[in-house]
């Protein structure tokens, strides 16, 4: 196996780095819930992130991994607007595995550990994706009843305190 220039070798040459940007600087008010923006679930804002693709060496694969970093906690981000629709998927995937199990009970049971199983997976997948929605959602009500001026107030502060950490 050849390594290429910016591949990273302890990785044990299974994962190469295709990209990696530095973060987007604060131009925006942080603490304005926005599901467009990825979202750190820790520090409860709109930090900036790393962004880094990772891509996995498999033969004929493209696949790539993404990770979005919180430049301040380092925790991984996420964009509320793209994973409430996957978690859909992923908790209607465990409804119906959970009702094929049910189904299934009594006449075929060699299959019912096997559609239990699916369904952990995908429930275990799907909750996790729920729980950072429902912080997310707590977080975005919590920010909406307050005025513009307290948010743009809040939101200074925020990042003065956020740029002296970083220095
Ligand atoms: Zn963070």
């Amino acid at each position: 196996m050849e390594m290429e220039a910016g591949s990273c070798p302890a990785g044990g040459g299974s994962v190469e780095w295709v990209g990696m940007n530095a973060g987007e600087s604060l131009q925006k008010n942080p603490l304005v819930p926005d599901s467009g923006r990825y979202w750190c679930y820790r520090c409860k804002a709109h930090n900036g992130f790393d962004h880094t693709i990772k891509k996995t060496w498999r033969a004929r694969s493209n696949d790539t991994y993404e990770k979005m970093s919180c430049v301040r906690c380092q925790a991984s981000m996420f964009n509320p607007a793209k994973v409430r629709p996957v978690m859909y998927v992923f908790l209607g995937i465990t409804l119906v595995a959970l009702l094929f199990a049910l189904a299934l009970w009594r006449d075929y049971e060699d299959y019912v550990a096997g559609c239990l199983g699916f369904a952990a997976f995908f429930g275990l997948i799907g909750f996790m994706k729920l729980y950072y929605m429902t912080l997310w959602l707590l977080w975005a009500r919590r920010q909406r009843v307050k005025s513009a001026e307290q948010l743009e107030e809040e939101g200074c502060k925020y990042i003065v305190l956020f740029e002296e950490m970083r220095k």
